[in-house]
């Protein structure tokens, strides 16, 4: 595991309520670090996972004088936090994406001014030229892809233009950055329902769901050609902290470079759970992009390194877990089981 800090100092994740943020924690922790404060808007009672061991701080983020206290005395700052979803979150909250910039610039001001040696910024493949992924068989996208600019509406502007104040910050105020592009990542104990879950989560729960009532059918949106690559979530912490430790300091793809249709995800979802369901698909949900893969040249040049994990394997763990918490509501709601 790499030392993300190289000295004692504080690491900060931001966004630790959330999905990689949780994970991005306990493998902090795990790897022996003991000064690691996770900070998040949500309510702890909605983390998906808050370790004892760290220092866990609600604190709203969008307010330049949170920021300062959260980074106080760090040494290392990991920039999760953003209002978020799956296509079904973003596409009707343009806005509210565009928001999270008020975070990401008051973080990376208190970041400059209290003297944080690392900064590191969870980017998205949504900030690629929308007109270059029309088609499901497209080229995977090359980090250069992003421009001329053309990000997916809302969310992915922000992205890129806090991808250009990290890189400016840097060149003019010495502040050292990392900038990822993640590409759909995946896996336990992050959001499997209630609107801003992705693909993956979805398509588990939607199968979890018939298994457990009987009701042998799914829903899928789109037509179900459309295409993307997934990483599971143990590969995205570990390529952000491979990153942190480079000395590459412009945006990078991390994600898988396997590309699948939707409905090829759903066979594998089928398969692990050993189900065939009547599909159905819903041509008005939102879709997104036709397709979308990563292209891993310079990841692999950067970290000689890249996601090791099978989506097999990864969607196995995965639909085990949302497995889990489908049954566990199902029987809170059954009144018989109260
Ligand atoms: P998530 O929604 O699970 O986590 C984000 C966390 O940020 C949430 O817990 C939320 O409460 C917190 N947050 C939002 N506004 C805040 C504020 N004002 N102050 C403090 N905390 C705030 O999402 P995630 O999947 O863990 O994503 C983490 C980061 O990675 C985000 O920046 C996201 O845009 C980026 N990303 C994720 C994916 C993916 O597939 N999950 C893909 C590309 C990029």
């Amino acid at each position: 595991m790499p030392d993300v800090t190289g000295t004692d100092g504080i690491i900060v994740v931001a966004g630790a309520g959330g999905f990689i943020g949780g994970h991005l924690v306990t493998s902090l922790l795990r790897a022996g670090h003991r000064r690691v404060r996770a900070v998040d808007s949500k309510p702890l009672s909605q983390w998906h996972q808050t370790p004892p061991e760290a220092e866990l701080i609600e604190a709203d983020l969008r307010q330049l004088d949170a920021c300062q206290r959260a980074v106080a005395g760090a040494s290392t700052v990991f920039n999760l936090a953003a209002d978020m979803g799956g296509m079904g979150f973003i596409e009707y909250h343009r806005a509210d994406c565009m928001l999270s910039v008020l975070v990401s610039t008051h973080l990376l001001v208190a970041a400059r001014d209290g003297g944080v040696e690392r900064f590191f910024y969870a980017s998205s493949a949504c900030v690629y030229n929308s007109e270059k992924q029309g088609v499901s068989d497209l080229q995977p996208l090359k980090e250069e892809d992003a421009y001329p600019a053309m990000p997916e509406d809302g969310y992915g502007w922000e992205k890129l233009f806090t991808e250009r104040m990290c890189r400016h910050f840097s060149h003019e105020f010495g502040l050292v950055t990392r900038v990822a592009r993640y590409h759909n990542v995946y896996g336990p104990l992050g959001t499997w329902d209630g609107g801003r879950e992705k693909a993956p989560a979805a398509i588990c729960r939607k199968v979890a769901e018939a298994v457990l009532s009987g009701i042998h059918e799914i829903e899928i949106w789109g037509d179900g050609e459309q295409t993307r690559s997934f990483m599971y979530i143990d590969d995205c912490v570990e390529g952000t902290l491979r990153l942190m430790e480079s000395d590459f300091g412009d945006p990078v793809n991390l994600g898988s470079d396997r590309l699948v249709t939707i409905n090829q995800l759903v066979d594998l979802v089928e398969a692990i759970a050993g189900v065939k369901l009547k599909r159905t698909y819903n041509l008005s949900a939102p879709m997104g992009v036709r397709g979308r893969n990563s292209d891993n040249t310079l990841l692999r040049k950067v970290l000689a390194w890249e996601p090791q994990t099978s989506l097999e394997d990864g969607l196995e763990k995965t639909y085990r877990w949302i497995f889990d918490q489908v049954s566990r509501c199902r029987s809170d709601l059954d009144p018989a089981r109260r």
